[in-house]
């Protein structure tokens, strides 16, 4: 038989291999380059932009013919790797991210193999991601009936969680109705992410019904401050539903007070939830732990496996208190969804019940590869390991008079300018505030540590968020002696 007698449907599938043994040898190729990558991060810059012949490589109007994935993968080398995102690199500290643990990307690669869509349906996939639930739910003492569920990332399950206590206010008759007359109203500080806004437009329910509550001398929630807001929006027929509290914020790293929280919110029957993106992991470090008192009282948490936890992205995670919340939100009676007994459609924990998606991969996986192995001592140390490098950056920025400190921070993100040069006076706030843009754009542009900027008192600041457990100590003097560097040559001198 010739190949030609071959009827198409009985050939292979043109998605395999035509050559497995050579399929074998790029995969090999591929680990090995992946290692040589991770093992030289530090001899790379942190990013550098796509010159024109890249970017334009990538707004091809039309795909070209097919061309051997050997072809592609030397096209990835050469146009992928030099220009990704940068968080991997230990001089990566301008935005709160994750630097991903190597076994991740072994383990995604896996996961992908398997192809498991968990969703639902009794298989391993969503076993896999109920024993990840339980184990959230004894670090964060939530009670039995406590479920949880990966989403893309802390947004989205701060949009889920949202829903949930909307669901609660509304009952589940919200979902046939839509919201009415509902007056609903939320509340969060003034330092809550902008997802948390977002979340509120996309519920429906406006961003204008979310009370911006001011904060105390320590960035956390004004609890005063909040209680008023609760008491006028009462009196005026609106409905508390929500508190988002956050616990480590994104700027400043502060953490509101969750035991008092807790304690209004139950006076007022509110729902209280916790924007935890990065800081809920905090739970394995014995020294953020205690910021997290009173968690185990919340009715919901997000939180991030990518930022603290060194998951590679995405793996976002929402937990409830009480499951029937979530299923209230999102379960349906889809007939291709219908269970039985036993076989592919039995299981009795099905995702798409508890979240807005039916088809999606398995996170699951990564994240059990990654704990199974490097334990929550891992993510504690990391966790540590960035506190440290913190408390070094504020004793060398308290040293250098052109830099001072700004926003609270005993945590591992530290916000600062450049003030001048030491007599030089005159320079006003608009000024300074133009300055430290351009040296945080020359150290990024020069690649070898990567601040951000925030605005602190309403002054332009740096931002140094130390989450990858790669940096040390030589990343933060490079940092400090890069913005007194740029900070020298933008006053017209050459040196400090
Ligand atoms: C990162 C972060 C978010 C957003 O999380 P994503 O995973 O990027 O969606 C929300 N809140 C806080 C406090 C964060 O640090």
């Amino acid at each position: 038989m010739t190949q030609s007698d071959i009827s198409p449907v009985d050939s292979p599938s043109a998605f395999d291999p035509q050559d497995w043994e050579a399929f074998r040898v790029l995969g090999r190729r591929m680990v090995d380059d992946l290692v040589d990558q991770l093992q030289g991060l530090a001899d790379g810059p942190v990013w550098q932009p796509m010159p024109d012949a890249v970017r334009a490589a990538f707004r091809a109007p039309s795909l070209a013919a097919p061309v051997p994935v050997e072809q592609v993968y030397a096209d990835y080398l050469e146009t992928v790797v030099p220009f990704a995102g940068g968080n991997r690199h230990p001089g990566f500290m301008g935005w709160v991210q994750g630097g991903g643990a190597p076994v991740g990307a072994l383990a995604e690669m896996l996961a992908a193999g398997l192809n498991m869509n968990c969703g639902g349906r009794d298989h391993v996939g969503i076993a896999l991601e109920e024993q990840i639930g339980l184990w959230v739910r004894g670090w964060f003492g939530f009670p039995e009936g406590a479920k949880g569920l990966f989403v893309t990332g802390a947004s989205m399950a701060n949009f889920v969680a949202c829903l949930a206590a909307r669901s609660r206010a509304l009952g589940a008759e919200v979902r046939a109705h839509g919201l009415g007359e509902a007056r609903l109203t939320a509340y969060a500080a003034d330092g809550a992410h902008a997802c948390v806004v977002r979340a509120m437009e996309m519920a429906g329910l406006g961003r204008d019904a979310l009370r911006r509550v001011p904060l105390n001398a320590d960035f956390q929630m004004d609890i005063k401050a909040l209680e008023a807001r609760i008491e006028t929006d009462v009196e005026a027929g609106f409905r508390p539903f929500l508190i988002t509290a956050t616990a480590g914020s994104v700027d400043v790293g502060a953490f509101d007070d969750l035991e008092a929280l807790a304690d209004l919110a139950a006076r007022y029957g509110i729902w209280l939830h916790v924007d935890g993106a990065f800081g809920a992991l905090g739970v394995h470090s014995a020294r953020v732990r205690p910021k997290l008192a009173g968690l185990h009282r919340v009715q919901s948490v997000a939180f991030d496996f990518h930022k603290w936890g060194q998951v590679p992205y995405d793996a976002g995670f929402v937990m409830v208190a009480d499951g029937a919340d979530l299923t209230e939100v999102f379960a349906s009676p889809a007939a291709y969804l219908s269970r039985e007994p036993e076989g592919l459609a039995a299981g009795d924990f099905w995702p798409t019940d508890y979240g807005p998606d039916l088809s999606r991969g398995c996170r699951a996986l990564k994240t059990w590869f990654i704990l199974r192995s490097s334990g929550v001592e891992a993510i504690g140390a990391a966790i540590d390991r960035g506190l440290d490098l913190a408390d070094l950056l504020r004793r060398r920025i308290a040293e250098v008079p052109e830099l001072e400190q700004l926003g609270p921070s005993d945590l591992n993100i530290v916000c600062f300018r450049w003030r001048g040069m030491p007599g030089g006076g005159g320079d006003t706030t608009a000024l300074l505030d133009e300055q430290n843009r351009r040296i945080a754009r020359h150290l990024q542009l020069k690649g070898r540590v990567a601040p951000s900027l925030t605005r602190i008192d309403g002054k332009v600041a740096l931002r140094a968020a130390l989450f990858n457990p790669r940096a040390t100590v030589s990343d933060i003097n490079a940092l400090v002696d890069g913005v007194r560097f740029e900070g020298a040559a933008l006053a017209g001198k050459a040196n400090p």
